[in-house]
């Protein structure tokens, strides 16, 4: 019989909802955990999906966050393949899609978010895929011995990602970006540059600035598509990778403060009693966000957020501060980056981009915000402190690559 009252209900078996359950036991709670998930699997990691799992050099036993016998050691309930589709704050109860409930004393919602679909006639045809979970993958690459051409739509970090492997496995890919440049919401015009070409370079057919009309399919698979301007790319496999809607809907029926994403303030609480989210569907106010008030999709975040709503629950309260980083591989390329870039007033490039090796650093009023790093470990290393200190540094002293990073992080008494 399944047990349904439990101290801690975590909704989502991805990197927030793993490690709030993995941060509970670490700090000692003894009370009765559960996480209930949609997908099927035990925790794993997503971003190999666009790496080396989608390669076929990693395989999933080697992405899971932890083992099975951990979560079966540490006692805590995986309810895998259910769906919570409402909450009742009130009695503290979340029901599942078949009516049943899910008694708690705290509610962790880390439900992350749904890959968004083109809206364009031709979006659902066969043939046509989002890479958010192990199931997406597979269903990808099930199909990928039969496909010669692929087309990719979005030239964010997945949509790049995902371009470099296809073509590395001998696929002939298009990316189509419709802002005028990949990368345009995460990083400055310089990086943005520098991925385009190395792209081109190995043969993918990158344009920007293009929007998607619709997709033609032939017997109900997409075959071709159909850009504003009339051209036509022939294909079979399309790609979509243009961002995620946050999950968070059950919540905000409940009530919940939120829009694009649900509310939280710095101890991931929501607005509703007894309930907390993390991860890529918390919104919450972000200090190296100039005090904004934002989501963050990253394994950092998810994984720093849920130290802290273990924190809230046991009644160890400690803010979320973390510095945001983030990583991305592609080819033979390791970006690593620390910081947020948007709204940055000057960069300063160290190295040489054409050696491949170099980190572009973003200032705001003079202080270092952020760092984008190409095959760089030590400017990554060495620059997350002047981020954290958001140390002023003269642009023309942060070119000067025989200074390494942490002179200046001296200087600034960090
Ligand atoms: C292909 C890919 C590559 C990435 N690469 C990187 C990278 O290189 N570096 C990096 O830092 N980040 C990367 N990310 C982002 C990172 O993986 C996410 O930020 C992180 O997974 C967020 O974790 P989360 O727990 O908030 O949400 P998720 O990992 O999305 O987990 C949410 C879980 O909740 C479940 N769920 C949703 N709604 C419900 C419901 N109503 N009931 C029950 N279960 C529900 C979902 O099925 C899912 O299992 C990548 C993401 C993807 C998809």
């Amino acid at each position: 019989m399944l047990n349904r009252n439990f101290d801690v209900l975590i909704v989502g078996s991805g990197h927030g909802g793993a490690q709030t359950a993995i941060a509970l036991r670490q700090s000692g709670f003894g009370g009765t955990i559960a996480i209930v998930s949609a997908e099927d699997d035990l925790p794993y990691e997503r971003p190999p999906l666009s790496k080396d799992y989608l390669s076929g050099d990693r395989p999933f036993e080697r992405i899971l966050i932890r083992p099975a016998t951990f979560w079966r050691d540490k006692d805590i309930a995986m309810l895998l393949g259910r769906r919570v589709v409402s909450v009742d704050p009130q009695a503290h109860v979340a029901a599942l899609s078949d009516n049943s409930p899910l008694f708690y004393r705290t509610l962790v919602w880390a439900a992350g978010g749904v890959a968004r679909r083109l809206a364009c006639t031709g979006g659902d045809l066969a043939g046509v895929h989002s890479v958010r979970t192990r199931a997406d993958v597979d269903r990808l690459m099930r199909e990928l011995d039969r496909v010669t051409r692929v087309v990719v739509v979005g030239g964010g970090y997945i949509g790049l990602e995902a371009a470099a492997i296809l073509t590395q496995l001998g696929k002939r890919v298009t990316l189509l970006e419709a802002a005028p440049r990949v990368l345009a919401r995460v990083a400055g015009e310089p990086l943005s540059r520098f991925y385009e070409e190395e792209h081109r370079a190995r043969g993918v057919d990158l344009r920007v600035g293009v929007e998607v009309a619709c997709l033609e399919g032939r017997d109900g698979a997409v075959r071709r598509v159909r850009l504003a301007d009339g051209q036509a790319i022939d294909c079979e496999m399309v790609i979509v990778g243009i961002g995620i809607a946050p999950a968070v809907a059950p919540l905000l029926a409940a009530g919940a403060a939120g829009s694009d994403g649900v509310d939280v303030d710095e101890y991931c609480r929501t607005s509703l009693p007894d309930i907390l989210a993390v991860g890529d569907c918390a919104a919450h106010v972000n200090t190296f966000a100039g005090g904004k008030r934002i989501r963050l999709e990253s394994v950092q975040n998810a994984n720093d957020q849920a130290a802290v709503a273990a924190r809230s629950i046991v009644g160890a309260l400690r803010p979320y501060d973390a510095a945001p980083w983030f990583w991305s591989n592609q080819y033979d390329l390791r970006l690593q980056t620390v910081g947020l870039s948007a709204g940055h007033d000057a960069t300063v490039i160290r190295g040489d981009m054409a050696s491949r090796s170099f980190s572009v650093v973003y200032l705001k009023n003079r202080r270092v915000v952020a760092l984008d790093c190409v095959n760089s470990t030590k400017d990554y290393a060495q620059g997350r402190a002047l981020v954290a200190a958001r140390a002023a540094v003269p642009p023309d002293q942060l070119a000067d690559t025989s200074r390494p990073l942490k002179e200046f992080a001296a200087e600034a008494a960090i």
